[in-house]
This record gives structure tokens, C-alpha cells and sequence, in this order.
């Protein structure tokens, strides 16, 4: 099927998208990759009247470390976040994630913005996100506004962004010393998307786990921090004994979704083979064994 017809705005800045935004109101949606959106335009779930394509506008775009950050522009593509040297240095787990988002074609195409700011539960970004502790910058014509990670993600398909607001850039700190990540995924076997994916970031001071962080994506209607699974973790010893209970509670307090392709059962099952995996390969990169920078997440 054909989008319903809509008029295409290039805006050349933040400001001149904003004032678009207001200008057209409800009547409006931005568009970046269109990886998400476009597909929804042309079932009709979404009929735009204005489209304020956001790509082109070059502040938007780029990695970079900023006062002991790492400040990511919401138009970076997959690709980009995958071939980013800094990144592969400081933050693996993130080309990591970015390297296993759909095929070539999406990952040129989509951005981290548009796949935050779209809310997919099965998507990859949003659970890397809750577990280095992201930061997201809005700008809206009130100004600009940080949202956690944690206050993001409020529902399906649903976030914390105004309908007036821009996304614009993704704040990460730079992890501690000792610090290691990993993301773990099982893919649709024709989408790629997530069935279950779990992002782990751990911190350990000496044989013992200090920090952990643990999110999980596709089994619920969003993605969600484990707090259950972080609990039994820290101050723990980084042993697989001690990683396979955590590893145990990672749908806790989630209503884990059943499909086509499983029973919740099975997702659950898959969920905690995969934060166990996530963990124990978080833990060996913060140890230096699967590393490829010294402080890396
Ligand atoms: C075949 C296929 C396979 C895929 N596989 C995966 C996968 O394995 N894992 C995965 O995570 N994703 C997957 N995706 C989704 C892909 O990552 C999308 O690119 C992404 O979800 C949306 O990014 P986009 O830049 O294309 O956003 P768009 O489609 O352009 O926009 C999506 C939404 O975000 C809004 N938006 C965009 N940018 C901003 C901004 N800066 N500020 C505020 N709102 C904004 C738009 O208004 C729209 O509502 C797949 C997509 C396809 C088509």
C-alpha cells in the first residue's frame, strides 16, 4: 500500500524542525532513518499530514567523548555505532548490539534516535541503553530537558518525548575502570529483531561484582532494567554459580509475552540462558579477557 499523501519538510536545523513541530502539531511526525515509520505509513497506522526529515541536519549526526562522556547524535546510524573506533574502544557493547540490528540495509538506514524514540520492544538500543545508564537530551520550544534511561521507556511503543520535542543526543559516561559489557541476543529468524535480548554491564572490584546492570528486551511491552537479577549480583563473587541464580530472576515482574514463535514459557527460558551468557561475557571483558580497550562497557 501507498502512504497517505503528506507534505515533506527538510529542516536545515534543530530550531527550524522545532518550530515545524509547532507550527503543525499533531498534523506532524519526524522522520530520520524511516526504518520504522515508513513501514507504518504505508499500512496507514500512521497518516502524517507534514514529515520533518531530520537526517540532513549535520549537528545531529556523530560520535564523539565530551568531558569524560560519550556523546552520541540521535541521527548516528546502526552502522555508524558499529564501525565507531571510540566506541569499539570505550563501549563495545554498543557496536556490538549495533552489529546484530536487522541487515545492512537497515543498519545504514536507521538511527539510534529513531529506534529510541520509537519504543519497539523488541528492538536492541533501548536495553543497551538501560544498562550503561544512558542520558537522552530533548529539545522542545521550552528548551532542552535530560531524560534517564530509566524514565524513557514508558510503555509499548511509547516514551517519555513530548510530541514537540527533538531527540537529539544520547549522553553515556565513560565507564569505570574494571568495567565490562556484553549484549546477548536471539534474533527472529527473518526480522532479526529480538526475541529476547539481554545487555549486561558489570563493574568488579577485585574477584567480586561492585556494580551490575541488566536490562532485557523482546519478552515484555518494553524494555526494563532486571532488578532482581542486579541484586543478586552485587557484592557477589563473579562465579558462574553466582551468574546462573541471578541469571534465574531476569523476567521477574515481567509479563512475558508469547507469540507465533514461542510460549512465554520458552522466551523465559531463553531470557535467562542469555542474561547468564551476557554476564558471564561482561565479567570476562571487565576482567581485560575479552576486551578491546581498558575501560570498556
Ligand atoms: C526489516 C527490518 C529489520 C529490523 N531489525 C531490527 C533489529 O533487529 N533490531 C532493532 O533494534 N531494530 C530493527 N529494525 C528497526 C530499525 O532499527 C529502525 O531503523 C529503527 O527502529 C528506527 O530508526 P529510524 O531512524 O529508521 O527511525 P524512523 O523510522 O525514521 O522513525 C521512527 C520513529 O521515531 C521518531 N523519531 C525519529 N527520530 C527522532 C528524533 N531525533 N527525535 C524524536 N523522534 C524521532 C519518528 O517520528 C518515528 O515516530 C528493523 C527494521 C526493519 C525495517
Amino acid at each position: 500500500m501507498y502512504p497517505a499523501p503528506f507534505e515533506y519538510h527538510r529542516p536545515g536545523s534543530v530550531e527550524d524542525a522545532i518550530a515545524l513541530l509547532t507550527t503543525y502539531e499533531d498534523d506532524a511526525k519526524l522522520l530520520a532513518g524511516g526504518h520504522s515509520l515508513i513501514p507504518l505509513l504505508k499500512l496507514r497506522f500512521a497518516q502524517p499530514k507534514h514529515l520533518i526529515d531530520v537526517r540532513h541536519i549535520a549537528s545531529l549526526s556523530g560520535v564523539r567523548e565530551v568531558d569524560g562522556a560519550i556523546v552520541i547524535g540521535a541521527t548516528t546510524t546502526h552502522a555508524t555505532l558499529e564501525r565507531s573506533p571510540l566506541l569499539r574502544q570505550m563501549l563495545p557493547i554498543l557496536p556490538e548490539a549495533a552489529s546484530q540490528i536487522g541487515d545492512a540495509q537497515v543498519r545504514n538506514m536507521g538511527t539510534i534516535g529513531g529506534s529510541l524514540a520509537h519504543a519497539d520492544p523488541s528492538a536492541d538500543l533501548p536495553a543497551v541503553m538501560l544498562a550503561v545508564g544512558a542520558e537522552m537530551t530533548a529539545v522542545g520550544p521550552r528548551g532542552a530537558r535530560t531524560i534517564r534511561a530509566e524514565e524513557f521507556f514508558v510503555d509499548l511503543l511509547t516514551t517519555a518525548l513530548a510530541s514537540d520535542e527533538v531527540l537529539t543526543e544520547i549522553r553515556i559516561l565513560v565507564p569505570a575502570v574494571g568495567t565490562g559489557g556484553a549484549y546477548e541476543k536471539y534474533p527472529h529468524p527473518a526480522s532479526r529483531y529480538a526475541l529476547v535480548g539481554v545487555a549486561a554491564v558489570v563493574t568488579l572490584a577485585g574477584d567480586a561484582m561492585q556494580r551490575a546492570q541488566i536490562a532485557v528486551t523482546g519478552i515484555g511491552s518494553t524494555p526494563s532494567r532486571a532488578r532482581e537479577v542486579e541484586r543478586a549480583l552485587a557484592g557477589r563473587p563473579a562465579d558462574a554459580e553466582t551468574i546462573a541464580a541471578a541469571s534465574s530472576h531476569v523476567a521477574d515482574g515481567i509479563e512475558v509475552r508469547g507469540d507465533l514463535t514461542g510460549p512465554a514459557e520458552w522466551r523465559g527460558a531463553v531470557a535467562r540462558e542469555h542474561a547468564a551468557r551476557a554476564i558471564t561475557r561482561a565479567v570476562q571483558r571487565a576482567r581485560g579477557e575479552w576486551a578491546t580497550g581498558a575501560r570498556s562497557a
